[in-house]
Parts: structure tokens; sequence; C-alpha cells
């Protein structure tokens, strides 16, 4: 029967559509071949990108030059504008800001045909380094309220060119998200004085129903209230509030556990269009019960009527059954079957 769930956390509703259950085969969908010609993101193409802002060459080398294994500029078609002053919002209906902020691309794979979900362990800790430290240059600005750092992967999940890369866009104002997300916690917070995020991760644990991965740092699991098929959350098990907080070891190991999410996700579904967001506490001070995570949503099903007019996601696969699936999976497999 389906089956209403309340996400504990922000209270949204999804319908958990058991009837219309679906499994890998039922998405499956062919996979879009690649082209090279003229890619901006390629080795040799470095001044048709504004001049880096970051690269880590391990042989050395010039900068805007080939030889990196990451590779960070601004976007060239920015969201946001680096110069003026975010005016606080006034009274009144029409209220305006300047778009202040800085909106990057980090290329995280020289490879044109590669994923993340294929790039060696080494690479993936490389990638997560490059986004933290990119991460905290920018909440240097006090201009910034929230730093959003995301992935987009397949042209549905928004990614205007296919080579692997994700993006970091800071904006002068609280997204509503983020503070949907703030406010569930403080509630949590004020009436059972923990941490509700802790606490997810811990109910998880126990429970094994969702998990799909544990390692010493961190939880993958489905969320019991999923809102897409197959959608993942990666949990740290430590409280933290931010992610800028995560020293050197951390963000190696979180590489590695994206990298090996990616591919179970790449493996069952033949590299899906999917989204990756970092939900972190802000550079202000303030937030500390907040808990920054990662979810990972698969785009294999459509957001129609439905959805955008109640908000509530009708999701046809249970986050058990998409748990059981994703965790039978070889992440460390990297060759794909023909
Ligand atoms: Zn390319
Ligand atoms: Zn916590
Ligand atoms: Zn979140």
């Amino acid at each position: 029967m389906p089956e209403i769930r309340k996400d504990p956390v922000t209270g949204n509703c999804v319908i958990i559509a058991t009837e219309r259950s679906k499994r890998p085969h039922d998405f499956t969908r062919p996979y879009e071949l690649k082209r090279s010609e003229n890619c901006v993101f390629c080795y040799g193409n470095e001044d048709k990108t504004p001049p880096e802002v970051l690269a880590w060459r391990p042989q050395g080398g010039e900068s805007n030059s080939p030889g990196w294994t990451v590779r960070a500029f601004p976007n060239k078609f920015p969201a946001v504008t680096p110069d003026g002053d975010p005016v606080p919002f006034e009274a009144g209906i029409s209220q305006v800001m300047a778009a202040v902020g800085a909106h990057e691309v980090v290329v995280d794979s020289p490879d044109h045909f590669g994923s993340l979900g294929r790039v060696s362990d080494e690479q993936a800790e490389q990638v997560l380094l490059a986004l933290a430290e990119r991460y905290k240059t920018l909440s240097q600005d006090s201009r910034v309220k929230y730093i959003q750092v995301f992935k987009n992967s397949g042209a549905t999940a928004g990614a205007s060119l296919e080579h692997t890369h994700w993006q970091i866009i800071t904006v002068p104002v609280m997204p509503a998200a983020f503070l949907a997300e703030f406010a569930g916690a403080k509630q949590h917070q004020e009436l059972n004085g923990t941490c509700i995020y802790c606490k997810i991760a811990a109910d998880e644990i126990a429970g094994m129903e969702r998990i799909v991965e544990i390692t010493d740092e961190f939880v993958v699991c489905s969320p019991y209230a999923s809102r897409f098929p197959f959608e993942l959350w990666i949990l740290p098990r430590k409280h933290e509030a931010d992610f800028g907080c995560l020293n050197k070891s951390d963000l190696k190991s979180l590489g590695c556990l994206v990298r090996r999410t990616v591919r179970r996700l790449e493996r069952a579904f033949n590299y899906p269009p999917y989204n990756l967001v970092v939900h972190t506490g802000p550079p202000e001070k303030g937030f500390d019960i907040f808990h920054w995570h990662i979810e990972i949503l698969p785009r294999l099903s459509i957001t129609a009527g439905f959805e955008w007019g109640t908000g509530i996601f009708i999701n046809p696969t249970s986050p058990e059954m998409a748990a059981v699936t994703l965790r039978e999976i070889d992440p460390d497999v990297r060759q794909d079957e023909s």
C-alpha cells in the first residue's frame, strides 16, 4: 500500500508508492556517448576558460597549462557577480539585492570520458581537498551568507557541459532549503537536547535497513523519506556543522566514499543523471547545531505537476529496496560490462 512518510528534519512529506515499485532495470536508459571536440575543460583549452584559481599539478608546470589533475576557475557565464555590495532587503513587495557572489567550476578529472565513479581513490581525495580549499577561501568574503557546493552530472540533471565537473556558488542570502533544515534541527535540539542528524545516523546504523555503506567516519544511507528513487545521503558520524571544518584525513576518506557511492549508481543505472549537493552550515557563527551532509539525488523520475503543485514527491522505489540494491554493487569495479 502506498504510504506517506514525513522527513524527520523538514517535515516535508513524500509518497512511497510501493505499488509502482521500480527496480534498476525499469530505469534503464541509453548511455549518451560523449564527444570531446572543442571541450573547454580538456587539456590544451585552458585559455578558453577564465584564469584558474586553483590547480593541482603533481609534475609542476605553468598556470593555465595542461598537466593538472584537478582545476578550478570562475564560471564563464556566472549566475552571480563578484563585485558590489549586497545591500539588505527593505520592506515591500519588490525586494531586491545585488546578486553578489562567486561562481566557480571545479573540473575533477582531466579525462573527458571519465566519471567521478571511475577516478582513482587518490584522484577522489584530491577532488575533495580542492573543493574544501575553495570553500575555505570563498568563506573569507564577509558578503557571503551561504556556499553551495554541488555537482550536476548528465544533461537532464542540468549539466551544460558533459566533461565531469563540480560547481561552487556563493550567495549573499540564506537559502530557504538550508533554513528549513536548520529550523528542523533547532526544533529537535530544543525538544530533545540532541542533534537530529546524529540521531538519524545512529538509528540507521542500528536498524541497517537503509544502509548502503558504513565507514569509521561516515554513513551512506537511503533516507527514510526519500524524494527520489535511489536517493542517498552521506552523513558524518561525528557532529560537525560546517563542511569547511573537515580536516585533511576526513576529506580524503570522504573523497573515496563519494567516489564509491557515485560508482554504485553508475553501475546500477548506466551513468544516470544526478545532482549531488553539500548541505552545510553557513560561514557565520551561531549555527553549531547544524550537521553538514551530502545528498545525492539521481534523476531517474520526472518532477511533474503533482510535485510542483504540492511539494510532495512521489517515489516509486522504497529506500529500503534502494539500499539493498545498491549495497550489493561492488563500487571498486571500475570497468564497465559491455
Ligand atoms: Zn573535456
Ligand atoms: Zn549532529
Ligand atoms: Zn540536506
